[in-house]
C-alpha cells in the first residue's frame, strides 16, 4: 500500500492502515531535517478530531508537543482592539483560550455565555509542524515506513496494481495508492472536480508599518476590505474581495502587500520589516469521486477551501479514519464495495465544509449590503439553537453517517466516550457492544455507530 504525501492526513492514514495489519509506505517529497517540515502555521483542531485523537491515545502527546502557546494572531493583541473593531471582537479576544469560546463563524464568535453549549467541546490550537512530528512518530510506532525526499511524478492504475514514478526516474508499484498530497499534488490528475473561483483574496505577512500610528493594532473593517493588525512585528492579514485573480501559488511581494494595505486602510504607509508572507483565497474545489480504480484521494487532495473556521485539516484526518479500516479490510480480502461508502460518507462532509466556508467569505464582505446581512446574522447567532447549530457545524460534531429514515436515533452518530472505552483498542472492524444503559450497538473503528440492531 502506498500513500503519496507525508502531511498530517497521509501520516494518520498510514497508522490507521497499520491498525488493520497493512504494509504501508508513505512517500513525501520534502526531506525533513531535525527541525521538522516547513509548514509551521497554527491550526485549530476541532471537537470531533479531538475525540478521535483522544480515542487513539494521541491527545496528551498532541497537547504536550503541538499545542500552540498562544492562540492565533488575534490573541496577540496587547492593547484594546482598534477603534473600529466591533464589540464582539473585544469579547472574542477576552474569551480566547477559554472553554467559553466554541469557535467562530466569519469571525462572529460563538461564545457560550449561558452554558447552553457546555456539551460542545472547544478547539485546540496546534502548530502544524509539531503535529506532523507527533503523527510521524505515531505512524512509525505503528510500523509504517516513510520515505522522505521522494517526489512522486507519475501514478498510473495498471488494473492489478498502481505504477509509481519518482522524479529521480525510479519506479515502484503498490496494490493500492492513496493521494494525500495536498492541494497542489499530482495524484488527483485524472479525477474530475467541481470548483468555485475565488472572490476573497487574503495576504498575510509578519510586517512593520511606518508611520506606526497610521494603522493601529486591531481589526479594521473599511469600505474596501478588512485587516487584522497585530502589534509589530506581528502578523498582518489583509482581506479584499473581487480583485483581479493573482497566481494563487505565486509569492507575495512587499509591493503587492503594501498596495493592499493602502487600499484597505486608505493610509499612506510603507512596509518595512516583511517576512513569512503568504496568500490564501476562498477558491473551493471538491473531487466528484474519491476513488478511481486502485487510486483514492484523502484530505486537501480531495477537497480544498478557505481556512475560515479552521476545518480543512480536521476533515482530512476524519477522511483518514473513515478510509483506513475499510481499505485494510479490502486488502485483507474483504468486498471492494466497502470502499464506495468512503465517498458516500466523506464527500457530503466535505461538501458541507465548502458551503460553510463560502458562506463565511460572503459574511466577511464590507459593502453595505453585506454589513447589513452580517448584522442580522450576528443577532441570529445569539439564539441558542442557532449558536448550537453553527458550533456543531464548525466543530464537526454535527457530522453523522448518512442513514435511512426510521432508524434508531443513535445509528450513524459518533459513539460517546463511555462506549468507545468499552471497545478493544486493537479492533480492526466493527464491534458489537452493549454499554450500560444503552442498547446493543455495532461501533466501527472510526468511532461511528454503524447500527443499533
Ligand atoms: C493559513 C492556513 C490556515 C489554516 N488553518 C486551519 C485550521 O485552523 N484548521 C484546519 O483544520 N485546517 C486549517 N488549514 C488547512 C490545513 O492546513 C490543511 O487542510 C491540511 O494541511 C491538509 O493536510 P493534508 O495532509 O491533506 O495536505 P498537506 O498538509 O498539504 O500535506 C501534503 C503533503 O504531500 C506532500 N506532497 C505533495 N506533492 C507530493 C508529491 N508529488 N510527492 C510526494 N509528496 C508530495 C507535501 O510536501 C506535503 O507534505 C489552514 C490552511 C492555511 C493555508
Amino acid at each position: 500500500m502506498a500513500i503519496v504525501g507525508g502531511g498530517p492526513v497521509g501520516l494518520f492514514l498510514a497508522a490507521e492502515l497499520r491498525r488493520g495489519g497493512v504494509s504501508v509506505v508513505v512517500y513525501e517529497r520534502k526531506s525533513r531535517g531535525a527541525g521538522g517540515p516547513e509548514d509551521g502555521g497554527d491550526r485549530g483542531l476541532q471537537a470531533r478530531t479531538l475525540q478521535l485523537l483522544g480515542w487513539r491515545g494521541l491527545l496528551d502527546r498532541v497537547r504536550a508537543r503541538a499545542a500552540a502557546e498562544n492562540g492565533p494572531g488575534i490573541a496577540d493583541f496587547t492593547g484594546a482592539p482598534g477603534e473600529q473593531a466591533p464589540p464582539e471582537i473585544a469579547e472574542l479576544v477576552e474569551s480566547w483560550g477559554t472553554t467559553r469560546l466554541k469557535g467562530h463563524f466569519a469571525m462572529l464568535p460563538l461564545i457560550d455565555r449561558d452554558d447552553v453549549l457546555a456539551d460542545v467541546p472547544g478547539q485546540l490550537e496546534v502548530w502544524q509542524d509539531r503535529l506532523v512530528e507527533v503523527l510521524t512518530e505515531h505512524a512509525h510506532d505503528s510500523g509504517a515506513v516513510s520515505r522522505d525526499g521522494y517526489e512522486v511524478t507519475d501514478v498510473t492504475d495498471r488494473g492489478n496494481h498502481v505504477h509509481i514514478g519518482f522524479s529521480d526516474g525510479s519506479t515502484e508499484q503498490a496494490r493500492w495508492l492513496v493521494g494525500c498530497d495536498g492541494g497542489s499534488g499530482i495524484v488527483r490528475t485524472g479525477f474530475a472536480f467541481d470548483s468555485t473561483d475565488p472572490a476573497m483574496h487574503v495576504l498575510m505577512a509578519h510586517a512593520t508599518l511606518e508611520p506606526a500610528d497610521l494603522v493601529q493594532p486591531g481589526i479594521h473593517r473599511t469600505a474596501t476590505g478588512l485587516m487584522f493588525v497585530n502589534p509589530p512585528p506581528g502578523e498582518i492579514v489583509v482581506v479584499e474581495f473581487d480583485r483581479p485573480a493573482p497566481d494563487r501559488r505565486g509569492p507575495v511581494g512587499r509591493a503587492e502587500f503594501t498596495d493592499a494595505i493602502r487600499r484597505v486602510s486608505g493610509a499612506d504607509i510603507t512596509v518595512t520589516a516583511f517576512e513569512r508572507a503568504t496568500r490564501v483565497t476562498d477558491y473551493a474545489r471538491l473531487a466528484r469521486n474519491y476513488r478511481r480504480g486502485r487510486i483514492l484521494l484523502a484530505g486537501d487532495a480531495a477537497h480544498l477551501h478557505s481556512p475560515m473556521g479552521g476545518q480543512g485539516l480536521n476533515v482530512g484526518l476524519q477522511d483518514a479514519a473513515n478510509l483506513g479500516w475499510k481499505l485494510a479490510a479490502v486488502v485483507a480480502g474483504g468486498d471492494v464495495d466497502l470502499l464506495d461508502s468512503y465517498e458516500r460518507e466523506r464527500r457530503p462532509a466535505a461538501q458541507r465544509v465548502l458551503r460553510n466556508t463560502l458562506a463565511q467569505s460572503a459574511l466577511l464582505r464590507t459593502d453595505p449590503h453585506s454589513e447589513a446581512l452580517r448584522a442580522v446574522v450576528a443577532e441570529l447567532i445569539e439564539l441558542p439553537q442557532a449558536k448550537r447549530h453553527l458550533a456543531e457545524m464548525v466543530s464537526g460534531t454535527a457530522n453523522r453517517l448518512p442513514t435511512p429514515a426510521g432508524r434508531h436515533p443513535l445509528e450513524g452518530t459518533f459513539a460517546p466516550a463511555s462506549v468507545l472505552a468499552a471497545i478493544p483498542s486493537d479492533a480492526v472492524g466493527p464491534v458489537r457492544v452493549q454499554p450500560d444503559g444503552l442498547p446493543v450497538m455495532v461501533v466501527r473503528p472510526d468511532g461511528y455507530i454503524e447500527s443499533v440492531p
